[in-house]
C-alpha cells in the first residue's frame, strides 16, 4: 500500500468571485504502515487535502498514485480506492443514522458488496476493536455518549476493512479523556490492523505523541515534511504560522536560548525529561 501525491492543486470555485486555491503545489507520500500527523492553521487546506486521498475530490491539475496506479486515469476503479482509503469525517457522529449500531456499521460493507453475514462479522469486529460491546449493539446509535458515538462511527469506516484510516480532527470536541481514548484507539488500529494512519489535528502535543511522520500546512502548502523532532525544532517558523506549539516544546526552546545545552526542543513532556536527565548525569560524572 502507498499513496503517492504530485503537483497537487485545487481551486474552489475557479473563475467566480468565490475562488480559493486551496491546495498549491502538494507532493507528498504515504508509505505503509506510517502514523502521519496533519497540522496546520484554519483553513490551511487540511480537509480539502485528506479528501483528495480516497478521490472525494478530484484534483485541479496533478496526478495521485494508489498502489503505483493514477486514480485518475479513466479506466481506474474509483470504488477500490474509496474502499481502501477510509474516511472518517470531522464530527462524524453527525453522519450516523441506522436504527440500530449494529446496523449503522454494516451500513458500509452493504453498500460494498458484501453479503449480511460478512457484513455483520465485519462490523462485530471494528465495534469489538473500538471497545462497543454486544449489549450496546441493537440500541440506536442517539443512546450513546459523545465519545461512543464517534467510536461506532470510526467502526463504520473500519468495517469495510481500509487499508489506510484517515481522520479529520478525530477528537475535536470531546474531554480530554475521552480524547486520549481516541488516540489510544488509533494506536490499537495501528497495531492490530496494520493500517498506515492519516490524522488531521490542531493538536500539536497528540501529534506529537502519536504520529512518527508530521506535514505541516500552511497556505495551501506543504510547509513542512520530517518526523516531530525534526518539525518541532523549527520554533520560530511554525509560531510565525500561528501554530500553537506545545508548552514543553516553547519551554525547552528558552531554555536553549538561554544555554542549555539541550541537542533540540522538546516534543513532548518524556522526551524533555530524557533529554534533561542526560544532562544533569553528564554534569555530576564531570
Ligand atoms: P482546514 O481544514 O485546514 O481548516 P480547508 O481545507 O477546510 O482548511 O480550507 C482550505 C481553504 O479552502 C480555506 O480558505 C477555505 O475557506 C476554503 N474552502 C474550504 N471548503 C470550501 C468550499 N466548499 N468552497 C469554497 N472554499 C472552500
Ligand atoms: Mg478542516
Amino acid at each position: 500500500m502507498s499513496i503517492k501525491l504530485e503537483h497537487i492543486n485545487y481551486i474552489y470555485n475557479p473563475g467566480d468571485a468565490y475562488e480559493r486555491h486551496a491546495l498549491k503545489d502538494i507532493n507528498l507520500e504515504i508509505p505503509q504502515g506510517q502514523f502521519v500527523g496533519i497540522i496546520g492553521h484554519t483553513g490551511s487546506g487540511k480537509s480539502t487535502l485528506i479528501q483528495h486521498l480516497n478521490g472525494l475530490i478530484k484534483a485541479t491539475s496533478g496526478q495521485l498514485y494508489y498502489e503505483g496506479k493514477n486514480i485518475y486515469e479513466a479506466d481506474y476503479n474509483m470504488r477500490t480506492l474509496r474502499t481502501q482509503v477510509g474516511l472518517v469525517f470531522q464530527y462524524p457522529e453527525q453522519q450516523l443514522f441506522g436504527r440500530t449500531i449494529l446496523k449503522d456499521v454494516m451500513y458500509g460493507p452493504l453498500n460494498l458488496g458484501m453479503s449480511e453475514e460478512e457484513a455483520e462479522k465485519s462490523a462485530v469486529e471494528s465495534l469489538e476493536l473500538v471497545g462497543i460491546s454486544k449489549e450496546y449493539y441493537h440500541l440506536s446509535p442517539m443512546e450513546l455518549s459523545g465519545g461512543q458515538k464517534r467510536c461506532v462511527a470510526i467502526a463504520g469506516v473500519l468495517a469495510m476493512q481500509p487499508e489506510i484510516l484517515v481522520l479529520d480532527e478525530p477528537a475535536a470536541g470531546l474531554d480530554p479523556e475521552t480524547k486520549n481514548e481516541i488516540f489510544e484507539l488509533l494506536c490499537r488500529i495501528r497495531k492490530e490492523r496494520n493500517n498506515a494512519i492519516v490524522l488531521v489535528s490542531h493538536h500539536m502535543e497528540d501529534v506529537a505523541q502519536f504520529a512518527n511522520r508530521v506535514w505541516v500546512m500552511h497556505e495551501g502548502k506543504i510547509a513542512m515534511n520530517g518526523t516531530p523532532e525534526e518539525v518541532y525544532g523549527r520554533v520560530e517558523e511554525l509560531e510565525e504560522m500561528h501554530i500553537g506549539i506545545p508548552q514543553i516544546t516553547h519551554l525547552t526552546y528558552s531554555l536553549i536560548q538561554e544555554g542549555l545545552p539541550l541537542p533540540r526542543p522538546a516534543i513532548n513532556v518524556a522526551d524533555a525529561e530524557e533529554m534533561l536527565v542526560r544532562i544533569f548525569k553528564g554534569e555530576k560524572e564531570r
